[in-house]
């Protein structure tokens, strides 16, 4: 297919001011030069632990960030550098949804206003036209119609993220940053989200990157999906390969810490524990950012900062030591 977002060499730096007076200055690397790109139609999923700049990179993309360095591409066009007037068709084209659906939705506004805010703001529908596109969106998420005239509150973490889902569809998008979209649900609910998001993605033909901590929550949704650790790519291939072969020390860790619901029928894979805590983004470790977790670390390690690399078709990683590993 074809490609419809482009992201070369992205970098998102902060610059913190801290210390006494607000002297010292460092820089938080939270995206540091990742390269991706999503089909028409396809899910990539994009996971890491809090800090590895999963959520910066969707902010960057959508440019709620403005990019440090590096290019956005958008169904081919460079968006990087456009201003807030040229950027507003494509606003309409790509959408993001929240993980707190709650935080996220304006709880003194009816269900049906928040959902038709976008339509105002882009001049899309009034009256009667607009009362009838917001019933239909309610429908498409699975809401009642009668609902427009209700207050977030009234409503369940899984309906509201249903609104928050209908709100970003106002627009016709093409492609949907969900942001955490199903980290704040229960699990009973978190399938029914993701099995609606499937669904809307093949009715209406949607692009999506989908962000998540956890890779288990990517696993059914996701064609492709990308590891980040620390604000760079660790490891990016089909989902299908990613859980079958993961090659990265870092994605093997983490595969062996979901949770197997039945031991008899799982296959017994050796539980990988993940020790330490993240180190500071402010002052990642030299080389290979992932080396004060790693079990295979070596000097080289250290020295270097291991470039991502396609070491089997479609299939790649950042790791010195990939061939020695697996
Ligand atoms: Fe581990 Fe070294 Fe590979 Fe980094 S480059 S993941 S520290 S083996």
């Amino acid at each position: 297919g074809k490609v419809l977002l482009e992201v070369n060499n992205l970098k998102k730096y902060f610059e913190m001011t801290n210390g006494f007076f607000g002297r010292e200055k460092t820089v938080l690397k939270a995206v540091d030069d990742v390269s991706l790109y999503i089909k028409k139609g396809e899910t990539l999923g994009l996971v890491g632990e809090s800090g590895c700049g999963k959520t910066t990179i969707g902010r960057t993309i959508i440019k709620l960030y403005e990019a440090t360095d590096g290019r956005i591409i958008f169904d081919g066009k460079d968006i990087t550098h456009l201003s807030q007037t040229e950027m507003l068709p494509y606003r309409k084209r790509m959408q993001m949804i929240f993980q707190d659906p709650y935080a996220s939705l304006n709880s003194r506004m009816t269900v049906g206003d928040i959902i038709g805010e976008p339509l105002d703001i882009h001049d899309i529908a009034r009256g009667q036209e607009r009362k009838e596109i917001i019933q239909e969106l309610l429908r498409k998420v699975g809401l009642n119609s009668e609902h427009a005239n209700r207050y977030p509150h009234e409503f369940s973490g899984g309906q509201r993220q249903r609104i928050g889902i209908a709100r970003a569809l106002a627009v016709q998008p093409e492609f949907i940053i969900c942001d955490e979209p199903i980290s704040a649900l229960d699990v009973s609910i978190q399938a029914q989200v993701v099995n609606l998001l499937e669904d809307l993605q093949n009715d209406l033909g949607l692009t999506y990157l989908f962000i998540a901590h956890d890779l288990s929550m990517v696993k059914h949704i996701s064609n492709r999906v990308g590891v980040m650790y620390l604000g760079k790519l660790a490891e990016l291939t089909s989902s299908r390969e990613l859980y079958k072969r993961p090659l990265h020390p870092y994605t093997k860790a983490l595969l062996s810490a979901i949770p197997v619901p039945d031991p008899k029928t799982a296959d017994r894979k050796q539980r990988i524990i993940l020790e330490g805590d993240v180190p500071s983004p402010m002052n990642p470790p030299s080389g290979c950012r992932f080396r004060t977790r790693c079990l295979y670390a070596e000097a080289i390690c250290g020295e270097t900062v291991p470039e991502l690399r396609e070491v089997a078709s479609g299939h790649w990683v950042a790791c010195h030591l990939v061939h020695k590993i697996n």
